[in-house]
C-alpha cells in the first residue's frame, strides 16, 4: 500500500536494498565513494558505556555477530548531519539517567529506536542466510524491508521531509520502566523485537524502554494491572521481559490498522491521524503464556498449567516483587528450572533447596 509513497509524495528519499544505498535517504554510496559512511545500529557510545565492545548477539541464523560489527551503509549528509543531533540528545538524556531519558522529546525517541529497529532489519537484508552461500539468499528477505516501507517513510521527519498532525503523541508509544542495573555486562542490557508488529524493548542499565513504532499512541493507555505495578518498582532483568512480553501480547492480539492521510509534499508530507481507542478483548492465557515461555526461554509447561500463569510481577500474596539486584532467580512455577536470563536446572547439585 505504501510502496511508492516515497516516489509519490517526496519525489526522493526512496528506501533501497542492498549494500550500496544508504539505508536512510536510499542515496548510492557504493564503497570507495566520498560520501560513503558506516552507521552503528547501536551507538558506539552506548556500546563503550555498557562494555558491550567486544561483545556478540546471536543473530535469526544462529550466528555470533560482535555489537560494533553491526553497522549499515550510510551517507555523510544523514550520519553527520541528520542523525547526529538526535544522537547527541539522546546520549546527553542517557548519562544523565532515567528521569531525562524519560523527558526526551518523542520525535527525537521515534527517530532514536526507529532507526535501531530499522537498521537492525537491514543489516539482517545484507547477511547471506548461508555462510557458504555468500550471494545467496539473505537472512532477512528485501520483501521484509518492503514491508516496513512506512516506517521508512516516518523516519524520513529526521530531515524534516515528514511529520504528522497532530504532533504529539505522533507514530509511536512508549513505555518507560526504571531498572536494577548491574556491575556485571551481561545483565546491564537487553534488547528485544518482534517481527509482525514494530515494536521494541531496550535495556540499557537503568533505563528500560519499549516502544510500539506505529500504533500512534495507543498502547500508552493501557491501565493492564501488571504495567502499572512495573512502574512502581526498579525492574529486574526477568521481570522487563515480562512487561515487554505483555505489552507485545497485547499490541498483537489487539492490533488495529490504520488508514492515514498522507498531505502535501515533496518539500513536506504531512501524516494525520486519528486519536487511539483503548485496547479491548480478552486475553487468551495460553498465547500470552506462550509469549512469555519465548520471552523467558522455558517450556511452556515450566510457566502455565492450563490455568494459572506464572508472573513475576506479583509475588504470590499479590505483592509487587520487588527485587534487590540483578543476581537473583526466578524460578519458574511448575518446573525445576529457573527463568532467563538464569536458566539452569534447579535440581542440580548446588542449586538445592
Ligand atoms: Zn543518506
Amino acid at each position: 500500500m505504501h510502496d511508492n509513497l516515497h516516489l509519490k509524495i517526496l519525489g526522493d528519499r526512496l528506501q533501497k536494498f542492498g549494500p550500496d544505498g544508504c539505508f536512510m535517504c536510499g542515496v548510492d554510496i557504493p564503497p570507495g565513494s566520498k560520501l560513503r559512511t558506516e552507521e552503528h545500529v547501536f551507538p558506539k557510545w552506548l556500546l563503550r558505556d555498557l562494555d558491550l565492545w567486544n561483545r556478540s548477539v546471536t543473530q535469526l541464523n544462529g550466528r555470533l555477530i560482535r555489537y560494533r560489527r553491526l553497522v549499515v551503509p550510510c551517507c555523510q549528509p544523514c550520519n553527520g548531519v541528520d542523525l547526529s543531533g538526535v544522537e547527541a540528545r539522546v546520549k546527553a538524556a542517557y548519562f544523565e539517567g532515567f528521569d531525562a531519558f524519560k523527558q526526551l522529546d518523542r520525535r527525537d525517541l521515534f527517530i532514536w529506536l526507529g532507526k535501531i529497529y530499522y537498521g537492525l532489519v537491514y543489516r539482517e537484508s545484507l547477511e547471506p542466510r548461508f555462510v557458504e552461500e555468500q550471494k545467496g539468499e539473505r537472512l532477512v528477505p528485501n520483501e521484509h524491508l518492503e514491508s516496513i516501507a512506512f516506517h521508512h517513510f516516518l523516519l524520513q521527519t529526521v530531515a524534516d521531509r515528514v511529520a504528522w498532525a497532530p504532533p504529539s503523541p505522533g507514530p509511536a508509544s512508549f513505555h518507560f520502566f526504571e531498572c536494577l542495573d548491574s556491575e556485571i555486562p551481561e545483565w546491564r542490557f537487553d534488547y528485544m523485537d518482534d517481527l509482525y508488529v514494530p515494536m521494541l524493548g531496550l535495556r540499557l542499565g537503568r533505563i528500560g524502554i519499549i516502544c510500539v513504532l506505529q500504533d500512534w499512541g495507543r498502547s500508552e493507555g493501557a491501565q493492564e494491572g501488571h504495567l502499572v505495578a512495573a512502574r512502581e518498582v526498579m525492574l529486574h532483568a526477568t521481570q522487563f521481559r515480562e512487561v515487554y512480553s505483555r505489552l507485545s501480547y497485547m499490541t498483537k492480539a489487539f492490533w488495529r490498522n490504520n488508514g492515514h492521510l498522507v498531505v502535501g509534499g515533496p518539500e513536506r508530507a504531512t501524516v494525520t491521524y486519528d486519536p487511539q481507542p483503548p485496547f479491548e478483548g480478552v486475553t487468551e492465557t495460553r498465547h500470552l503464556a506462550e509469549v512469555l515461555a519465548s520471552a523467558w526461554q522455558v517450556p511452556l509447561e515450566a510457566i502455565f498449567d492450563g490455568d494459572r500463569l506464572c508472573s513475576t510481577i506479583f509475588d504470590q500474596s499479590g505483592e509487587i516483587a520487588s527485587m534487590p539486584d540483578n543476581s537473583s532467580l526466578f524460578p519458574a512455577p511448575f518446573s525445576p528450572i529457573g527463568l532467563w536470563p538464569w536458566n539452569v536446572d534447579l535440581t542440580e547439585e548446588g542449586f538445592l533447596p
